[in-house]
């Protein structure tokens, strides 16, 4: 029987930075339809891998580093998802890898997509970090500079605990006041203001992302000080 820190074994020797573990017991809060078991009826475990990213393409002046640094991350870190997936299935487990993209869920009108599972949720559960008001999930040493990639299985595996609290301090709303088109409010951001101002389709056909202020700004952005 596979066991979590023969998990945790193999997702660092992978290249995986962080690897964390949830129960299925912990998504008790999850709305209708995005619950793991509605991706996989059978799951026990949900496993968050991610990936540190480099910073430097935050100080480049035109936004394709930064855009192929993060389509390039996100394959990484499901590749090794899709590494530690064959590996369960070895261990005579049934494996599910929970990719960011694709997605079903689409709002047109609003702008908002949903991915079958928030991994940004799976990896807060999974104690890899915690929530800020920039909507992005931040951990202790690497900050918000991680790629998520997600598992769920139906072997049972032991829990990490949940970071408590949010460690943004008290006296910083500086991602907020950074957002050029106000789309952060009360840890939410407005997938409507924040696409039409993040995201283009360049005269090459390639999408590009074209803000990421709110995650550069942040204090917390290389780890929480
Ligand atoms: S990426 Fe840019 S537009 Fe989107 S929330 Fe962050 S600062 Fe605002
Ligand atoms: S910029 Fe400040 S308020 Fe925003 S997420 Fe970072 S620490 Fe929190």
């Amino acid at each position: 029987m596979i066991t979590s820190t023969e998990i945790k074994q193999l997702a660092s020797g992978l290249g995986a930075d962080l690897c964390g573990i949830t129960s299925v017991n912990s998504f008790n809060d999850s709305p209708k339809g995005f619950h793991p078991t509605d991706v996989y009826k059978n799951t026990k475990s949900i496993i968050s891998i991610a990936c540190r990213i480099p910073e430097g393409s935050f100080f480049a002046d035109t936004q394709i580093p930064y855009t192929a640094v993060e389509d390039l991350a996100l394959a990484r870190v499901s590749q090794i998802a899709l590494s530690i997936a064959l590996h369960i299935e070895k261990q005579g487990s049934k494996a599910v890898l929970i990719p960011s993209e694709p997605y079903d869920y689409w709002d047109a009108e609003n702008k908002v997509g949903k991915g079958i599972l928030s991994l940004k949720h799976v990896g807060y559960k999974a104690g890899l970090g915690y929530i800020g008001r920039n909507s992005l999930l931040c951990n202790e040493t690497y900050g918000n500079l991680i790629k998520l990639g997600c598992v769920i299985t139906d072997a049972v595996l032991v829990p990490d605990n949940i970071v408590a609290g949010d460690m943004c301090p008290d006296s910083c709303n500086l991602c907020v006041l950074s957002c050029p088109v106000g789309a952060i409010d009360n840890f939410k951001v407005s997938q409507k203001k924040c696409r039409e101002n993040s995201e283009i389709i360049n005269k090459r056909g390639a999408e590009i992302y074209t803000c990421n202020i709110c995650r550069k700004v942040c204090p917390n952005r290389n780890g929480i000080k």
